[in-house]
């Protein structure tokens, strides 16, 4: 096989997803977005619904439609991008839950669907999505939402003033509000009950990611050895010659590369392991391939772990100045995946 060989454990997504689960006072939801992360939708959300998620989130329609294919009718499925024109149609019939997040949505809304259910996503400080205070206190007397929820910009870094902030702006913009509320993703989960309300929406902790710093590791990925060459002092390796041996080195060259979402920032800097030893990217990351320093390597293996037990999603995307959400929404489409548990 020529293809990096990418192993995901379902059985680890469930067990994260129940320890998630057990840490909060609230109902847990799974947020599968961008493919679950990059995992595999079709395989990722049967088994976090066999776990015990019963509501979804999803970024956009497309997105719901896929998963409403997947997991039959019974779950609750939510648009986070809320009701974008053309979704009319798309909303209706697989029958997602847009959480609407500015007055021209609600109006599309309204007019388009007027009894069909929907969540309103306010603003609590993060400027990204959401009602602003003025817009939600024009609405209050409409049709009630199913859910209100709002989402924390700095939930990874507990001791952020912001957390506290969005908390009461939270609780402020919902003192009168009868539906069911939802503030916490992963890192909001970590933050402690005040932080729950009646739904939480876990993401990257149920794939192994940090803040869940107690997560268990999902994806592993190995990357098959092509050749093996040997070089002299003062040879170069690769693209734009960046790495140049100072001693004779052993080279493997890995099937594997930045067409298969492997970070070229990781040149260089990045490693790959054979079991529990440390190898180092010999220069750059191209496309396909990936030059490896094993010349303290007894024997070379068939393949080298770019994740594994020794080197996880948040290693990774240390060395390629990124986060684990990247290094796992990146996983390429060539590899040969395999699913467990
Ligand atoms: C992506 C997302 C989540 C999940 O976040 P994680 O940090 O991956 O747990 C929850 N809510 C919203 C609004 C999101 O965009």
């Amino acid at each position: 096989m020529a293809t990096g060989i990418l192993d995901i454990d379902l059985g680890a997504i469930a067990r994260n997803w129940r320890a998630l689960d057990a840490m909060s006072t609230a109902e847990t939801s799974a947020v599968v977005k961008a493919d679950a992360y990059g995992l595999g939708l079709s395989r990722v959300a049967p088994a976090l619904a066999a776990a015990g998620a019963r509501r979804f989130f999803v970024a956009v329609a497309e997105e719901g439609v896929t998963l409403r294919g997947i997991l039959g009718h019974a779950p609750e499925i939510f648009i986070l991008g809320g009701h974008m024109a053309g979704d009319t149609q798309a909303l209706r019939d697989a029958r997602l839950v847009p959480m609407l997040n500015a007055p021209e949505q609600v109006a599309r809304h309204r007019d388009s669907l007027p009894d069909a259910p929907f969540g309103i996503q306010l603003d609590t400080g993060m400027n990204r999505l959401g009602l602003e205070p003025a817009d939600w206190a024009a609405l209050r007397d409409g049709p009630s939402p199913v859910l209100v929820m709002s989402h924390l910009a700095c939930a990874d870094e507990p001791g952020h003033p912001q957390n506290a902030a969005q908390l009461r702006s939270f609780r402020e913009m919902t003192a009168e509000v009868s539906a069911p509320l939802s503030l916490a993703a992963t890192g909001g989960i970590l933050l402690g009950p005040d932080y729950h309300f009646d739904l939480t929406r876990p993401g990257v902790g149920l794939y192994g990611g940090l803040p869940f710093e107690a997560a268990e590791p999902v994806a592993r990925l190995a990357l098959p050895v092509i050749q093996v060459r040997e070089i002299a002092a003062g040879e170069s390796v690769g693209y734009g010659a960046s790495f140049v041996a100072g001693r004779p080195e052993r080279i493997a060259t890995v099937s594997g590369g930045y067409a298969d979402g492997l970070l070229r920032s990781q040149s260089g800097r990045g490693h790959l392991y054979a079991g529990n030893i440390a190898c180092p990217i010999a220069g750059r990351v191209s496309m396909d391939l990936i030059g490896v320093v094993v010349t303290h390597l007894d024997t070379v293996p068939d393949r080298l772990d770019m994740l594994g037990p020794h080197q996880g999603v948040d290693a990774v995307a240390d060395a390629a100045g990124t986060i684990g959400y990247e290094v796992l929404t990146s996983l390429g489409a060539r590899y040969h995946r395999r699913y467990t548990g």
